[in-house]
């Protein structure tokens, strides 16, 4: 009996060290187009076995279709691999490591990244997001600009040829390596012959876009996630990726990794709960004022909420998941008023209330200082 105690913690210590950073000198390798964690590993020399172990233990769907472009790191050595994924979003990282077969496994860790802060500037001659993707070199970073405005422009619309734009945005880097690109911290684009300037606000769990000036305060919905990163617009028509087909998608897709809470858009009832084929598990709820939101693809709703029952504004309802008509990771969320689904950027802020104390306050001192 002792002796086997004794061996199990070697077995211990000889892991640890070899699940510690730095054990073995990594290298990055993009994602290639089409890659899934089963043939990114299948790629990577993992075994049938291996990969068995670590799906079952991923804190990613099983289907999960990674991001093209996106860069990981492979450290390799005497039968043993590691692979680590880098979140797009906040500091998670996932990791997927394997020394034999009995030993494979997979978990999320936290990271701490080195930050350089980036500007870039440039004009508008044809796509807005081609002209970002020129001057950054990164369509993440494009993506996530269009997000600043999302919630009051129409871009296509309102841009006009040879507008000018701005950006100050994060790198981050570990060990010297560039990682992934980090928050825009502030735009700045040419909107009807004016620079429409928005900053990021930070407040605990996420982080918005704010334009002082336009604060939304209007709007009766707050967002119902911390990170406003917009996949898919409302639209009546739109081709389907699953369907393969022109659908109408009647809501918005809010990106985010599986696990990020969902929040109540404003207090109100539930009236329906459940799961079904196309909207997988779901939340939806009644609002005083006539609105009804709903809130698809959860991995879990909360489970203590019945139907009938009231839930408080900003209040968690479930959990970003994959279920239901889904490729990645999102929250499909919809806004029904008088019985029709209407365009959700046009009711909701740009932030959770969990922001709102953060945000507001930030926003009262810009425009106190405007003033002065
Ligand atoms: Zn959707």
């Amino acid at each position: 009996m002792k002796k086997t105690f004794c061996c199990f913690n070697i077995v211990t210590v000889i892991f640890f060290s070899l699940l510690a950073p730095n054990s073995f000198a990594s290298i990055s390798q993009k994602i290639k187009p089409g890659d899934t964690l089963y043939s990114l590993l299948k790629r990577e020399n993992f075994n049938e076995k291996q990969v068995r172990k670590i799906l079952v233990n991923s804190p990613l769907p099983r289907k999960y279709h990674l991001t093209s472009g996106d860069l990981y790191q492979i450290t390799r050595d005497k039968g043993y691999r590691e692979i680590k994924l880098h979140s797009p979003y906040g500091n998670t990282a996932y990791l997927f490591w394997s020394r034999g077969s009995e030993e494979a496994g997979a978990k999320a860790i936290e990271e701490k990244y080195d930050v350089q802060i980036v500007k870039a500037e440039g004009y508008v001659n044809g796509s807005l997001l081609a002209a970002l993707t020129d001057k950054v070199g990164d369509q993440r970073i494009s993506y996530r600009f269009l997000d600043a405005y999302v919630h009051r422009y129409q871009l296509n619309k309102v841009l006009a040829r040879g507008a000018k734009f701005s950006l100050t945005y994060e790198k981050l880097f570990q060990n010297g390596a560039y990682i992934k690109p980090g928050e825009i911290l502030e735009t700045s684009l040419m909107i009807h012959d004016r620079q429409v300037v928005r900053k990021l606000v930070r407040f605990p769990g996420g982080a918005s876009f704010i334009d002082p000036a336009e604060p939304q305060l209007d709007r009766s919905l707050y967002a119902p996630v911390n990170y406003q990163s917009i996949s898919s617009r409302f639209q009546k028509r739109r081709f389907h990726p699953i369907k393969r087909r022109r659908i109408a998608h009647l809501g918005i897709d809010y990106a985010l990794p599986p696990g990020e809470p969902v929040y109540a858009a404003y207090a109100g009832r539930v009236i329906k709960k459940g799961r079904s084929r196309g909207a997988g598990i779901y939340v939806a709820l009644r609002h005083p004022n006539g609105l009804e939101t709903y809130y698809n693809h959860l991995s879990s709703y909360r489970k203590d909420i019945k139907v009938g029952d009231y839930v408080g504004n900003g209040e968690e309802v479930g959990k970003v998941g994959c279920t239901g008509y889904c490729t990645k990771p999102h929250l499909h969320f919809a806004i029904k008023l008088n019985r029709t689904f209407v365009d959700p950027l046009k009711f909701v802020r740009t932030y959770p209330f969990i922001g709102k104390y953060v945000i507001e306050k930030q926003i009262a001192q810009s425009n106190h200082s405007k003033n002065l």
